[in-house]
């Protein structure tokens, strides 16, 4: 269970009105119960329930059962696409590990609703689902241009290149990314890159632009794929 509170021997742990719901009516733990608790900072702690009430309660923090855990260095840049899909590309995201989530309008992204907020609480379903001890960083929607005009030195971008389709996979692009890159993978909307945004990512010396594959793939299934290589290059 994701708390925003700190975590450490002894330290109690509040238990606001929808967390004693889903503890305390669905879970139907009692008092002395054990729970598994991370915030993303301290590791996962075992903690007992010492007041279970209707609206509130209270547990206190035993002991660490694993130490934080953090994804690999690795942004994922994205058009958000239709609701649904957009959540199963957050939720992929978590799942597959990257450190921060960061979704960008272009010239053919067809929905900018992006609510940073409900996609952080996504974010946060997903790691406790999947056993994650830390949640990535959620951004706010901004332009592709800015994004990539604000680029940190040092961090390489593999574009899934839709025009590469049919051109081998991706491992030349991904050649020496190992545990300790830093790097940011960026997958185009449903309409793909306009003609501006591929000669503006042509010419910046941080892009790498990779195939995955034979066959076009619908955004979230590039996405997952892009992050699948990655994994299989960096090794964790
Ligand atoms: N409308 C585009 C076209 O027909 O060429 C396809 C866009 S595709 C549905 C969405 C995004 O997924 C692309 O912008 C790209 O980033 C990525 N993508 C899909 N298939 C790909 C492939 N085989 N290789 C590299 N990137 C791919």
């Amino acid at each position: 269970l994701y708390v925003d509170q700190p975590l450490g021997a002894g330290q109690a742990v509040a238990v606001g009105p929808e967390q004693a719901t889903y503890l305390f009516a669905v879970m139907r733990l009692a008092v002395g119960a054990g729970v598994l608790l991370f915030n993303g900072r301290d590791g996962e702690w075992l903690a007992r329930v010492v007041d279970a009430g209707k609206r509130r309660g209270a547990l206190v923090c035993e002991a660490q059962t694993r130490a934080l855990q953090l994804p690999p260095d690795l942004w994922l840049l994205f058009s958000p696409v239709r609701k649904e899909r957009t959540n199963f590309i957050v939720e992929k995201a978590v799942e597959l590990g990257v450190s921060r989530l960061m979704p960008v309008t272009t010239r053919f992204t067809q929905s900018e609703r992006w609510r940073q907020d409900k996609q952080l609480a996504h974010a946060i379903e997903a790691a406790e689902q999947c056993g994650a001890t830390s949640v990535p960083q959620v951004g706010d929607v901004q332009p592709l241009e800015r994004a990539l005009a604000g680029w940190p030195e040092g961090r390489v971008l593999i574009w899934a290149d839709e025009a590469l389709a049919g051109s081998g996979t991706g491992a030349a692009a991904l050649t020496g990314v190992d545990a300790g890159t830093q790097g940011a993978i960026l997958i185009g909307p449903e309409g793909g890159f306009s003609d501006d945004e591929k000669a503006l990512l042509r010419g910046l010396p941080f892009v790498r632009p990779i195939s995955l594959g034979p066959r076009i793939l619908r955004a979230e299934t590039a996405a997952v794929a892009a992050l699948v290589l990655w994994q299989m290059a960096a090794g964790d």
